[in-house]
């Protein structure tokens, strides 16, 4: 297919220009008159209204549903050739869109089950086998496809060994404390733990540290199962086989293990293998029934009541020494290649100006609704906005939807692309939106950095609530709850955990993650992640696709559209405060940082409130500006992102050198959740007052910058 923009002949493209700060003449430059079609004259990039009426109207949820089940239709592991397979569907999808398609080659080192077993040894008798898969269930004809796995852990060690065994609750850091604080010896045993609580990952990595030589991950009946609800397929939990896969790492970066820093080309100089800290112990994930077969075989003391779970046994910290368990795992990690698939439409007026937006292609298994409960959304957004530039309108910015390669894995396909392109992104990319599981229930939220607040809520005031036509999305987000500012929903942290990390963590492009919510159950990595489960759980109306679909389309035009980008740096300000507050809290119980707040702490909140005093009569000017030249906005627009870039700029220590940013990064004993002002944190899990002192200069040169820049974006105003 041709590109979009042959249907019709683009403005004039202005050249980017950087927001330096000398004074200059800005040329008043006159739009060259494209022979534009009707359709394109009479709606003009700036008609908010018929843009937000034609993207829509265009999704359907018919298109989701047809969507959900070419893509959901056989199970796609990062590097297999029904990964291969859902690449070349999803560059056929957007080429037939007529967008213009790029897939970027990854080889990147992943790893892949060979084979595992558990056993339990008792004191007397033969040893117990235990299911380590999941088996078929009626109704979904899915669940027996040929290329389901059974259950295993990405990057797990392979081994064979045997031990006694100790229950550690969820394997948080602070679990193990328990434990050796109660004189419970971990060397040498298995070590049997339950999913929630922390990233995975870390399970492993402290099961390791304490000496465990193998560790079993299962899903508790508290966690997902009858203690929550019904069982699938008569309901929504998971069953007594069902298994929860998913990577393991740890490592100081995402992306592929081998090449941090530098995109997995094919020629790559890697790192080996040896010298990476990928886990060393076997680890098996299984299901509860599984774990029940162990859990109700110890005899030791009992663990305390908050290690309870809800399997009907009393859960003990030990076996004893007559009980055993053997865990034998074979995995193979291998180079493979994979590949990002990446569709644009070149913007008209700022074509050196992207708006992106993401989601994995990647699944454990079917993947229905990991990744593709988002992955159908960003499709069908890709299919509205090729339609309207068929029809001969084209968005002022450029768009990006990109198809990540091999998230589970370890966030990969993106970590790479940022990686690739990273010069590029950080000159040109606006924002980045990240649509990972995003259509899960009918109510909507959003996470993200502060700046992106006021496009978001924009574009939710645009869009009708799933299944309740009258009202809109932003009416059903807001709901009750007392917003100091009605016009504009805060967004909350997007911590790690998917694809935004690079933009955000790495290359400082302000990000959000749309999430819609609301459905009892979850098929979490498991085999039954099918189309089946999901309209049995989330709906086969396709209603919430059909939301985030319309927010996508939304959002992007927020940001797409306004010759003045929508970012809003001065929101920074109050959130910094925020966490300031937060960090004293923790600083207050340290013995090393005593009772007082750190003046460094409050040298970082008055240089923010000094910010905000600045940016925000600006911001207002900026917002209601009109009828600005290309140019002039351009200019404008510069400064915006610079300031966003400055959170990488200024030079923040945060421990781990590939995460730049000074604003956001993923917990370093947690994973999933967010670190906010990393370097001020990380300063004080050394307990380290001095270093604290230094690293907020950091966050006092971030707020001068960021002065600096937007009163230079208010000078560049008419
Ligand atoms: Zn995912």
């Amino acid at each position: 297919m041709q590109p979009a923009r042959t249907a019709l002949p683009p403005l004039r493209s202005i050249r980017y220009r950087a927001c330096d700060m000398k004074p200059k003449f800005i040329p008043i430059l006159i739009l060259a008159a494209a022979s534009c079609l009707a359709s394109a004259q009479e709606h003009q990039p700036t008609d908010a209204d018929f843009f937000a009426e034609a993207l829509n109207q265009t999704p359907t949820p018919q298109s989701l549903s047809a969507l959900h089940e070419q893509l959901a239709g056989e199970p796609h592991i990062a590097g297999t050739p029904g990964d291969q397979r859902t690449i070349e569907r999803i560059a056929a999808l957007f080429e037939s869109y007529g967008l213009v398609v790029r897939r970027q080659p990854i080889w990147a080192y992943l790893s892949y089950p060979v084979s595992a077993g558990v056993q339990v040894l008792p004191g007397r008798g033969e040893p117990i086998e235990l299911s380590i898969a999941e088996p078929p269930v009626e109704g979904d004809p899915h669940t027996a496809h040929p290329d389901l796995t059974f259950g295993w852990n990405g990057y797990a060690g392979t081994g064979d060994v045997t031990g006694q065994v100790v229950y550690a609750n969820f394997a948080r850091i602070e679990d193990f404390q328990a434990l050796a604080d109660a004189g419970v010896d971990c060397r040498g045993k298995i070590v049997i733990a339950r999913y929630g609580g922390n990233y995975r990952g870390f399970k492993v990595r402290f099961a390791e540290q304490a000496g465990a030589v193998g560790l079993i991950i299962y899903t508790d009946p508290a966690d997902s199962g009858y203690v929550r609800g019904l069982p699938y397929p008569q309901g929504g939990w998971a069953g007594p086989h069902s298994i929860q896969r998913g990577s393991i790492t740890t490592l100081d970066y995402p992306g592929d293990p081998l090449t941090p820093f530098v995109p997995a080309v094919e020629d790559a100089v890697r790192l080996d293998p040896e010298e990476v800290a990928l886990p060393h112990i076997p680890v098996q994930p299984m299901g509860w029934q599984s774990a029940h077969e162990i859990l109700s075989r110890m005899e030791g003391q009992p663990a305390p009541r908050s290690w309870q779970g809800g399997l009907p046994t009393t859960y003990r910290i030990q076996g004893g020494p007559d009980l055993r368990v053997r865990l034998k795992v074979e995995q193979q990690r291998r180079i493979v290649r994979t590949e990002n698939v990446i569709a644009e439409i070149r913007g008209s007026t700022w074509p050196d100006e992207i708006i992106l937006a993401g989601c994995h292609h990647d699944a454990w298994g079917f993947g229905a609704a990991d990744p593709l409960a988002g992955l159908i959304c960003l499709i069908e957004s890709a299919r509205s906005f090729g339609a309207l530039a068929q029809e001969g309108w084209v968005p002022a910015r450029t768009i990006r939807f990109a198809a990540w390669a091999a998230e589970e894995h370890g966030i990969i396909g993106s970590t790479e692309y940022v990686e690739q392109f990273s010069e590029e992104l950080t000159q040109s990319a606006v924002a980045y939106i990240n649509l990972d599981m995003a259509a899960m229930g009918p109510y909507f939220g959003a996470a993200g950095e502060p700046s992106l607040a006021p496009a978001v809520s924009a574009a939710a005031r645009t869009v009708p609530q799933a299944r309740e036509p009258g009202r809109s999305v932003f009416q059903h987000w807001a709901g009750d709850m007392p917003a100091s500012d009605p016009k504009v929903m805060s967004l909350s942290e997007l911590g790690g955990g998917s694809d935004h990390i690079g933009f955000n963590a790495h290359l400082c492009i302000p990000s959000a993650g749309f999430h819609a919510g609301g459905s009892e159950g979850t098929s979490y990595h498991s085999n039954y992640d099918t189309v089946a489960w999901y309209r049995k759980v989330v709906g086969d109306d396709y209603e919430p696709a059909l939301m985030i679909t319309r927010m996508t389309n939304a959002a992007i035009t927020q940001l797409a559209q306004p010759a003045i980008l929508p970012l809003d740096p001065s929101r920074y300000a109050q959130a910094v405060r925020n966490y300031v507050d937060q960090i004293a809290d923790i600083t207050s119980a340290s013995p090393a940082f005593g009772p007082n707040r750190p003046i460094a702490l409050d040298r970082v909140a008055t240089s923010a409130e000094l910010f905000r005093l600045h940016a925000e009569p600006i911001v207002r000017r900026l917002a209601a500006a009109d009828d600005l030249d290309p140019q002039r906005a351009a200019a404008i627009n510069a400064c915006l992102m610079q300031i966003e870039r400055a959170w990488c700029d200024v030079g923040f220590e945060t421990g781990r050198s590939w995460y730049r940013s000074g604003f956001t990064a993923p917990d370093q004993s947690s994973g999933y959740a967010a670190w906010m002002l990393p370097a001020l944190r990380h300063a004080v899990s050394l307990d380290d007052p001095d270093l604290l002192d230094e690293r907020a200069n950091a966050c006092e040169r971030f707020f001068a910058r960021a002065t600096e820049l937007i009163e230079h974006a208010g000078r560049l105003l008419p």
